[in-house]
């Protein structure tokens, strides 16, 4: 049994059944069962099956918003965002996937042909965090289903209730129980699902997590992306407007409690505008309503992990004990629940650990730099590279430097942001492969190559004319359909 509880003040809200090896092995079984028919329906039934999810989710998105407070803690305004966030996303998988996954001849001469189609990867275990379930499952279960796979997803245990409504809804709106299931449980309930022979894995989570994940997984040659965390850098230039700047990267660090895999988590300012930056910034951050994230005029709410706070501790500790200089916040709030302050320091190095390890919550150091050359350097200086921001009037001056920043997104005046239209990746420890995008439709299948030569083509060979008269010999492919 999962016991899960309200991070708000600790008190338990439901006692839910675990799956065990056996049980996640039958599921198994009957995902495989189930894919070849899954796959063999035209494109056009499981766009539909889609579209029904998406019309489900507007019709109970107050329900389904209190939900994801009651259970991760999220402030009910950015509940209800994360739900109008998802159908943009549903959207583009809509509208996208017959088009990318459609066969494409690429070269066609003297009786040979090249084609391209695309076959799915069979079943697929989706493997997720609980900060965003509706993004970060989306992002995968829709277009994987979409391609023809069957899932069997495993919604964090911090987000359980929420991901076993995300399957009645997918069942109510015609996805068979079987082709996508959701298997409920920990970090144990994880590690059987990929003892089970599955064809690929797609994993949302920690670097920690995903390194285990890496080693148990590599040696099956399986597709296998992982989506880790990030210690994300902004820059802020000496010619901006400083009071935009400041509430633009609060809300990038503070949005979420701070939980965001592209939360904001070191700011670099050039000098010329530090001081003015910081008490713009901290100004912001007070201005923030801690409280019950049920009321609607809360901007922090908990944090969805009580684990957290004792490395947001520690990362505070260490700061202090550095030298930095604590501006707001730094403590644990002394009520039920996981509760801590927003937290806002200055005079920080990379020698501290706020500096260098994720923090996941609302705490930022804010360090000054002398010019662009050092802001660059401390923004790679990290073993993380999910996004990078710059702030600055000039465009020329925003390109010259995110070109120079490793990282798999870069924003120009703006930070925490996600588009289901451009890719979503990271690169060094924040991970392999990407999901958003075409590139994120063709992620769940694998494309097959065509030789095809038509049974004239060596007698008339050279002779393009004959070839395209004959196009009809070529076999038709009905790879995703
Ligand atoms: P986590 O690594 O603790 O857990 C993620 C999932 O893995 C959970 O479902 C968990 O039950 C499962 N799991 C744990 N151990 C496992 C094992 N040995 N085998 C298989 N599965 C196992 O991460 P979390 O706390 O849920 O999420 C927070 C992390 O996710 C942060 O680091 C954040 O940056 C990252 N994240 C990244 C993205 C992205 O797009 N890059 C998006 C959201 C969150």
């Amino acid at each position: 049994m999962l016991t899960v509880a309200n991070p708000a003040n600790g008190a338990p809200i439901a006692e839910v059944p675990t799956d065990d090896a056996a049980s996640i092995s039958r599921a198994c079984r009957r995902s495989r069962a189930a894919q070849p028919n899954w796959a063999a329906e035209p494109l056009e039934h499981r766009l539909a099956c889609l579209r029904r999810f998406r019309e489900a989710v507007v019709r109970d998105s107050e329900r389904l918003a209190a939900l994801l407070t009651t259970e991760v803690g999220k402030p009910i305004r950015q509940a209800r965002n994360e739900l109008t966030g998802l159908l943009p996303r549903l959207d583009f998988f809509l509208e996208a996937t017959a088009a990318t996954l459609a066969p494409r001849t690429v070269h066609e001469a003297d009786g040979m042909r090249e084609r391209i189609t695309h076959e799915p990867l069979g079943v697929v275990a989706n493997i997720s965090a609980w900060n965003y379930p509706y993004f970060v499952g989306a992002n995968v279960f829709v277009p994987a289903l979409l391609a023809g796979n069957c899932v069997l997803y495993k919604p964090s245990e911090y987000a359980t209730l929420t991901g076993i409504e995300i399957g009645n809804l997918l069942h109510a709106a015609g996805v068979p129980q079987d082709v996508f299931q959701v298997i409920v449980g920990g970090g144990d309930a994880g590690a059987a699902l990929l003892a089970q022979p599955i064809d690929g894995v797609f994993f949302t989570g920690s670097y920690a997590t995903g390194a285990r994940i890496a080693q148990a997984v590599g040696p099956r040659m399986i597709r296998m992306q992982l989506e880790l965390g990030g210690k994300d850098p902004a820059y802020v230039c000496d010619d901006v407007d400083v009071a935009a700047a400041a509430a633009s990267l609060a809300d990038g660090a503070m949005y979420n409690t701070g939980q965001s895999c592209c939360s904001v988590e070191r700011i670099y300012v050039h000098e010329a505008v530090h001081d003015a930056f910081v008490a713009a910034f901290v100004g912001e951050v007070k201005g923030f309503r801690v409280g019950d994230p049920a009321d609607e005029s809360t901007y922090i709410g908990p944090l969805t992990r009580a684990a957290q706070i004792e490395v947001l501790q520690a990362q505070v500790a260490d700061a202090q004990a550095r030298g930095a200089r604590l501006l707001a916040g730094g403590r644990r709030l002394a009520a039920p629940g996981n509760w801590f302050e927003p937290t806002v320091f200055c005079d920080v190095d990379h020698d501290m650990a706020l500096m260098r390890d994720e923090s996941f919550g609302p705490i930022i150091g804010i360090q000054k730099v002398a010019d662009d050359a050092e802001a660059v350097r401390l923004m790679n200086d990290s073993e993380y590279g999910l996004t990078a921001g710059v702030y600055t009037k000039d465009a020329a001056r925003a390109e010259r430097i995110l070109a120079r920043v490793g990282a798999g997104s870069v924003y120009w005046n703006c930070c925490d942001r996600v588009s289901p239209r451009l890719p979503w990746s990271g690169v060094k420890r924040s991970g392999i492969g990407l999901t958003l995008s075409t590139y994120g439709i063709e992620a769940f299948t694998r494309p097959k190559a065509w030789h095809l030569r038509a049974p004239w083509a060596r007698r008339r060979a050279g002779r393009t004319a004959a070839a395209s008269r004959s196009a009809s010999c070529w076999p038709a492919s009905r790879s995703v359909r």
